[in-house]
């Protein structure tokens, strides 16, 4: 038992905000590609600009002004197609189910094989004491068992971890189901949902964003690569 462990587990599990100490800003979402510091929004409201473009010195930061409709719209949709993808892929998956069935009954059929030689090890020893069988043939029928029974040995666990690995797929598939449908179903631009998913956008032009998905999980990765370049639309 290790408590403080198992209190980080069940935390790395879940999705929940974690608690943002109060003063620091909220985890953005949009950010400058050049300074690498976050948006912001312009002093009418609709468009974004790098927050550190009167003073970063960069000449790529004076250069970011991406209407905001667009691109919280480009972001969302982007999203959704994602999620959809990923949705599918999990689909798939979870299929996978089956073949757990079909890996158990090998397990048990090859244990079965190997219970099998083993009292033919024994037995062997006896035919060949007994003289019922020559030397030459008591080391074949011997080399020949002893080799199967660790050709068994070996692929036993092998078949064990490939039925477990599904398993966990599987699980994780139906932990993350929900939260898919609720990305799919997203009609408004809603940045905590999307952090879910989207490490962050860096946001080029109004020609050129990047999303850079989040890679904790390995779905968003399967069905898209780590990142997805776009142009607002
Ligand atoms: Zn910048």
């Amino acid at each position: 038992m290790n408590p403080l462990f198992d209190t980080a587990n069940a935390r790395a599990f879940t999705h929940e905000k974690k608690n943002v100490p109060a003063g620091r800003k909220a985890k953005p979402l949009f950010m400058c590609p050049y300074c690498g510091r976050r948006l912001t929004l312009t002093s009418w409201g609709n468009a974004y600009r790098c927050g550190q473009a009167a003073i970063s010195n960069i000449a790529g930061c004076k250069t970011i002004h991406v209407d905001k409709k667009l691109l919280e719209s480009t972001v969302l949709s982007c999203t959704r197609t994602m999620a959809g993808r990923v949705s599918a892929e999990a689909g798939r998956k979870k299929k996978e189910e089956a073949k757990t069935t079909v890996i158990e009954e090998k397990i048990r059929m090859l244990e079965a094989e190997e219970k099998r030689l083993s009292s033919r090890k024994l037995r062997l020893y006896e035919d060949y004491r007994s003289d019922r069988m020559t030397k030459e043939q008591y080391r074949r029928e011997y080399d020949n068992t002893a080799g199967r029974i660790s050709e068994i040995e070996k692929a036993i666990p092998e078949l064990r971890d490939e039925a477990a690995r599904i398993r966990e797929q599987v699980l994780h598939m139906k932990e993350r189901e929900a939260e898919l449908e609720g990305l799919l179903a997203l009609e408004s631009f809603d940045k905590d949902k999307l952090l879910t998913v989207i490490e962050s956008v860096l946001v080029y032009s109004e020609e050129r964003i990047e999303i850079i998905w989040k890679m904790d999980d390995g779905f968003f990765r399967e069905a898209a690569g780590e990142k997805e370049v776009s142009a607002l639309q």
